[in-house]
């Protein structure tokens, strides 16, 4: 089983990381040589990692300063109808070829994930290992390059809904359904479980995005 970026190495991933777990937000800008002596690297692969960002639509121009991108609403929208497709096909791939291992590895990532419903950052974290697990448990390697595709993009949002309030919980009961329908190799329950899962999650950002607006408007 791969291990997705735990020790990343190089800049392009590091960078990424770091926007990923918040250290740089969407519209902070990033300098190539302030980030060359942060990671202990020479400015070429910096230079290099940045142009690739830019490339990727994660990081944006600001006159002449490159700064991390940040999702609009449509954008956000595009990518949850996105994410649940893909997300919900994993899921149905994964009730038939996954491996008697890889279901007991969902099943122990459950249990274990539940002690983490009050630390929202270490249970998102959590959360992507076991989402990529499915991915990985689906057995078809463009479908893992899509959903790639995706979390990357994810690294803009910048909190997981599991941040909100009850969310962490509710999440884990839902991982359990998830689990379950993929365990009693039940394709259909195991995309719908899925799907209605994503779904949640992203009403709970809307609705947590509304509450925001309301407070600084
Ligand atoms: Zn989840």
């Amino acid at each position: 089983m791969n291990s997705p970026k735990s020790n990343p190495t190089d800049a392009y991933s590091m960078i990424l990381d770091a926007i990923d777990v918040g250290t740089y937000r969407p519209g902070d800008r990033l300098v190539e040589s302030e980030l060359a002596e942060r990671l202990g690297m020479s400015r070429t692969p910096v230079r290099e990692a940045l142009q690739r960002l830019e490339t990727q639509s994660l990081l944006a121009r600001d006159g002449r300063s490159l700064i991390v991108a940040s999702l609009d609403h449509n954008q956000l929208s595009e990518l949850y109808v996105v994410r649940s497709e893909l997300e919900g096909l994993a899921a149905r791939l994964a009730a038939r070829h996954a491996t008697e291992e890889e279901v007991r590895v969902l099943r122990e990532m459950v249990e274990t994930d539940n002690a983490l419903v009050d630390q929202p950052a270490a249970l998102a974290r959590a959360n992507r290992r076991f989402h990529k697990q499915i991915h990985l448990a689906s057995h078809n390697r463009y479908l893992v390059q899509q959903l790639d595709l995706v979390y990357r993009t994810m690294a803009l949002m910048t909190t997981s809904s599991l941040a909100v309030e009850g969310r962490g919980e509710i999440a884990q009961a839902e991982h359990d359904q998830i689990v379950k329908a993929i365990e009693a190799r039940d394709p259909e329950t195991a995309d719908d479980t899925l799907r209605s899962h994503i779904s949640v999650a992203f009403v709970t950002r809307l609705k947590r995005d509304a509450a925001r607006r309301e407070e600084e408007g």
